[in-house]
C-alpha cells in the first residue's frame, strides 16, 4: 500500500470514484464518505457513494445521502460502477468482509482501491494506496487530515464541515472519549471558524427517534440487562421478538451498549442483538480492557480497543452462554478495577 500522500497530485485530473463504507454506516462511516464525495466533485471528479446495505433515519439529513446508493437494492448498477472506477474508496474499515455482499465485487475490481481508516488490522495488501492510523478518533478526522495536506483547506463547503463534524462527534461519544486529542478539537475549530453550525447537528441525531424507539430502550433496561458485579461487567441480549414489538428499525439500537457503562464500576459492556440472520454483537470497555482481541476471539469480529463488534450464526441463548464463558475467562482483569 503506497502512501496516501502520492494521490496528492493526481486529484486535480477528473476520474470516476466510488466511495464506499462498511455495512450499516454509522455517523463516522456516512460523514467521511460525504465529506469525501462533497471534496472531490469540487476537481470535476464523477463520484457516486455506495452504501452496502442500508442506513439509519438519523442519518437521513447529511447533504448528499439521497444520492447514496444502497448496493443490496441497486446491486447492478452497483456493481457497473465498481467494475468502471478509477478509484475505490474504501473508507471506516479494515476489511473487505465488513462490506458484505458488495465484498466480490470490491475484491475483483481491476481498478485502485484506496484505503482510509482508523481500525485495527487492517487488510493493507488489498489497497494501492491508503492511510490506516488506529490513533485518529475517526475516519472523518482522517478525511479532514487528507484535505488539509493536499493543499486544499480552501475546498471545506459547508457540506463538507457538516459531514465531517458528524462523524468526528459521533465517533468521539461527543468528544469524551480517550481518542478526543486536541487535534479534534482544532479540526472542530476550523470548523466552526468556516462557519460551520453545530447544534442542529447534534438535534438531527440525537433528537430524532420515535417514541416506540424510546420505549423499547426502557423495556430493554428494565428486562433485558444483567449485571455481574463481581466481573465489572454487564450484558444485554435481546430477543428478535423484542425487535417486532416495538416495530425496532435501523439504527434504533445505535448506542444502547453505552448504557450499562453509566453504572459505578462497570467496564465492560455487551450487547447482543438476535437479528434473525445473525446474532450481531457490541462491545465496549473503559480503561485497559481490550475489547478489539476478546471481539476477534471470541465472536468473529474486531475493531478497536475500546469499542468493538462481532457476530455468530450461533443461537442468543448459545451466545450469552458463550459471552459469560468467556467473560470468566477474563475474570483477573475484569474484576480488578482500575481506569
Ligand atoms: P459497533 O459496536 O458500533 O457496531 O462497532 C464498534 C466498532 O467495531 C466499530 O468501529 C466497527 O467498525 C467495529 N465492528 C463492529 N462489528 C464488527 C465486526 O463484525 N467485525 C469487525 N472486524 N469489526 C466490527
Ligand atoms: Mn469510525
Amino acid at each position: 500500500m503506497q502512501k496516501i500522500e502520492n494521490l496528492f497530485e493526481q486529484l486535480t485530473s477528473p476520474k470516476k470514484v466510488v466511495i464506499t463504507m462498511h455495512q450499516k454506516p454509522d455517523g463516522d462511516a456516512m460523514g467521511s464518505t460525504l465529506g469525501l464525495y462533497h471534496f472531490l466533485l469540487q476537481f470535476g471528479h464523477k463520484v457516486t457513494v455506495i452504501s452496502p446495505t442500508n442506513w439509519a433515519s438519523f442519518i437521513g439529513w447529511m447533504p448528499g445521502v439521497d444520492k447514496v446508493l444502497d448496493y443490496e437494492r441497486q446491486t447492478d448498477a452497483g456493481n457497473e460502477l465498481i467494475k468502471n472506477a478509477d478509484w475505490i474508496f474504501c473508507l471506516d474499515f479494515n476489511t473487505l468482509s465488513r462490506t458484505k455482499r458488495m465484498e466480490e465485487a470490491l475484491e475483483n475490481a481491476l481498478n485502485e482501491r484506496i484505503l482510509i481508516d482508523h481500525h485495527q488490522e487492517p487488510q493493507v495488501d488489498k489497497f494501492a494506496y491508503g492511510i490506516s492510523n488506529t490513533a485518529k478518533s475517526s475516519t472523518c478526522e482522517m478525511v479532514y487530515d487528507f484535505i488539509i495536506d493536499s493543499g486544499n483547506a480552501n475546498k471545506i463547503s459547508t457540506e463538507v464541515a457538516q459531514c465531517l463534524y458528524a462523524g468526528v462527534m459521533t465517533d468521539t461519544g461527543s468528544f469524551r472519549f480517550p481518542g478526543t486529542t486536541a487535534s479534534v478539537h482544532r479540526m472542530v475549530a476550523h470548523l466552526k471558524d468556516l462557519g460551520l453550525v453545530h447544534a442542529p447537528i447534534h438535534e438531527a441525531l440525537f433528537d430524532n427517534g420515535s417514541e416506540a424507539r424510546l420505549r423499547f430502550i426502557g423495556n430493554v433496561l428494565l428486562n433485558r440487562m444483567e449485571v455481574f458485579y463481581e466481573y465489572n461487567t454487564a450484558l444485554i441480549s435481546i430477543p428478535q421478538q423484542d425487535l417486532i414489538k416495538f416495530d425496532v428499525k435501523t439504527g434504533d439500537t445505535e448506542g444502547l451498549v453505552n448504557y450499562p457503562l453509566s453504572i459505578v464500576g462497570i467496564k465492560l459492556a455487551a450487547i447482543i442483538i438476535d437479528r434473525g440472520e445473525e446474532r450481531k454483537c457490541s462491545f465496549r470497555s473503559k480503561g485497559e480492557f481490550d475489547v478489539n482481541t476478546f471481539a476477534r476471539t471470541y465472536f468473529n469480529g474486531g475493531g478497536h480497543f475500546n469499542a468493538a463488534g462481532g457476530a455468530t450464526n450461533d443461537t442468543l441463548e448459545k451466545a450469552v452462554d458463550d459471552f459469560k464463558t468467556a467473560m470468566m475467562n477474563h475474570k483477573k482483569e475484569l474484576s480488578t478495577y482500575t481506569f
